[in-house]
């Protein structure tokens, strides 16, 4: 967490992300969250919650209307860094299209160039973001893999990886 930051009365975290610990599905209020008076069992929150921080609470760098209850999206990264996710509210799923955020994210998808795939989650709906399109794969499964890149052409691409191509990279 930087040094600076707190997350005050942002508790978009406990809407919008899985608990595995609580069975909490995403997108849903958590039981134990009370408005006005936060987590309920505080002292006692799976390790899940003692450890996530998104990348508002991380990085300094983000400016207050990024913090996940006024830009209504938490982004956080996987895979070492690897991925991006922006897991929007479901009730405002047009807002990371909005101003200021559409634009930095689509100067932050330039890192796909570096290793790195930036990806809107809304529901189960996914979508992909390049620096040139978005690539919208609809609704996916949990299990759904995707992959993404660029082809031969140079041209972006992101689809789910079929069930051969999944056995075979086992
Ligand atoms: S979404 Fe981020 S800022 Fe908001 S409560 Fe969770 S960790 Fe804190
Ligand atoms: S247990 Fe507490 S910190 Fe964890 S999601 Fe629920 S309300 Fe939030």
């Amino acid at each position: 967490m930087a040094a600076d930051r707190s997350c005050g009365s942002c508790s978009m975290c406990c809407k919008l992300m899985g608990i595995s610990e609580l069975d909490k599905a995403p997108g849903v209020w958590c039981p134990n969250f009370k408005r006005g008076g936060g987590c309920a069992i505080y002292h006692d929150r799976p390790t899940e919650c003692r450890t996530f921080e998104c990348e508002w609470l991380r990085e300094p760098r983000w400016p207050d209307d990024w913090r996940p209850d006024r830009s209504k999206f938490v982004m956080f990264t996987e895979e070492g860094g690897k991925r991006l996710k922006i897991v929007v509210d479901e009730g405002a799923p047009g807002a990371w299209l909005s101003e200021p955020y559409y634009s930095r994210l689509k100067r932050m998808s330039q890192k796909v160039h570096e290793g790195q795939r930036l990806i809107i989650c809304i529901g189960q709906r996914r979508i992909v973001v390049f620096p040139e399109t978005d690539i919208d794969l609809g609704v996916l499964l949990d299990s759904d893999k995707i992959i993404s890149g660029y082809d031969d052409a140079g041209v972006p691409y992101a689809r789910v990886l079929s069930q051969n191509e999944a056995h075979e990279a086992r």
